[in-house]
């Protein structure tokens, strides 16, 4: 059996009919760029996530560089974020000339350590930026009381956790904004580069508006130094298309995750521990990826290989070692925790549509390996 990490097509074919005609709809307007695709897929966003604002951008990357300068973020501020997630979260802070202070991971849920975030704060620190990575929402009651006591705006990547939640409270709130990437990949997916940011704050949210498109305002007035971070109707188009099912494709990735954890645990398989070993029943991770960690990761995933079980590593350098911020002086040992999580982590397939026996097979394969 041959069990990929991800089957975009198997999605596609259950919303096919209704993405064509969305396609179908642009072709006929021919209105290509903020038209009334975009206004529709806004309106249908923030209702969806209960933000008040939603603001479609043309990539998750997008989206945190125009929240952070709408923030104001620039030379000679620092924004607090986890080393341990794509890089993405760090180069919009990086290209807008501010510094990144890492707060090292908590080994358990591979995502900021709560209790590490106060030491890092410094009167330069003008924002903290936790990642919700691979579907599950960092501490976000603690970030919000540190973040209150300093005075520092939040603005979460959410690029990974769309329709999650902690204590009932979905990504976004009590912050100053969230982003979220519409990357092909991810658990709402566009068929091209699409992304967007919510927001409660209605200034914010007019600022990033402003930004988006060349800071104009009426149009060829340059009101402020934005950019090109436009959504096109065909990605909105899309997108409508496909949020409908968003909950019942979350659901069905926490079945099939809710199903690997309990073969791995009725097997004994005790080397092997998922991120959130025991899901709390207060946090609805909704399994963007569905990881593990081991020491014995890499001979694992060569083992799955060769029985044709696909798997992926996220991310394999921590951050703070990427050649490219090599001038912030960052030193292997800084953050041990996700340097280790960065050699023992592995992703296993998970998505909407796999099937139960796959799932089985996976696992009957990693019990083999530990065997
Ligand atoms: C995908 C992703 C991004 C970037 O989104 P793009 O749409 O690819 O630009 C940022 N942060 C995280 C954590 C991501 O997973």
């Amino acid at each position: 059996m041959h069990v990929p990490t991800q089957d975009l097509r198997a999605q596609l074919r259950g919303v096919e009919a209704d993405v064509r005609a969305a396609i179908d709809r642009v072709l006929a307007s021919g209105r290509f760029v903020l038209g009334p695709e975009v206004q529709a897929f806004e309106r249908e966003a923030a209702a969806w996530s209960g933000a008040l604002h939603a603001v479609g951008l043309s990539s998750g990357t997008d989206a945190i560089l125009a929240g952070l300068m709408a923030l104001g973020v620039g030379p000679g501020d620092v924004v607090v974020t986890t080393p341990f997630t794509f890089v993405a979260s760090v180069t919009a802070i990086a290209r807008l000339g501010a510094r990144v202070a890492f707060v090292d991971i908590d080994p358990a849920t591979f995502l900021l350590d709560s209790g590490k975030l106060e030491a890092a704060i410094t009167p330069r620190t003008r924002a903290i930026m936790p990642v919700h990575l691979f579907g599950l929402m960092a501490d976000m009651p603690r970030v919000h009381d540190i973040a209150r006591a300093h005075d520092l705006a939040v603005l979460e990547d959410a690029a990974q956790a769309i329709g999650a939640r902690l204590h009932d409270t979905p990504i976004g709130r009590g912050s100053k904004g969230a982003t979220l990437s519409f990357f092909p990949t991810k658990n709402l997916g566009a068929m091209g580069d699409a992304g967007m940011l919510l927001t409660d704050d209605s200034e914010f949210a007019a600022r990033v508006r402003l930004l988006r498109s060349q800071g104009q305002e009426p149009r060829y007035v340059c009101q402020a130094v934005g950019g090109n971070f436009r959504l096109d109707e065909l990605q909105a188009a899309v997108l409508r298309a496909k949020l409908p099912r968003l909950e019942e494709w979350t659901d069905a990735r926490r079945r099939v995750a809710g199903l690997y954890r309990s073969l791995v645990s009725a097997r004994g398989i005790d080397p092997l521990r998922f991120q959130l070993a025991h899901e709390p029943a207060s946090a609805r991770h909704v399994y963007h990826q569905l990881v593990a960690r081991t020491p014995s990761r890499d001979a694992l995933c060569a083992h799955l290989a060769e029985r044709s079980v696909e798997t992926a590593i996220y991310y394999p350098v921590p951050l703070h070692l990427q050649p490219a911020f090599a001038s912030w002086g960052y030193q292997p040992g800084d953050f041990p925790e996700a340097e280790r999580a960065a050699r023992e982590t592995l992703a296993l397939p998970i998505y909407p549509e796999l099937a139960d026996d796959a799932v089985a097979y996976v696992v009957d394969q990693i019990a083999a390996f530990f065997a």
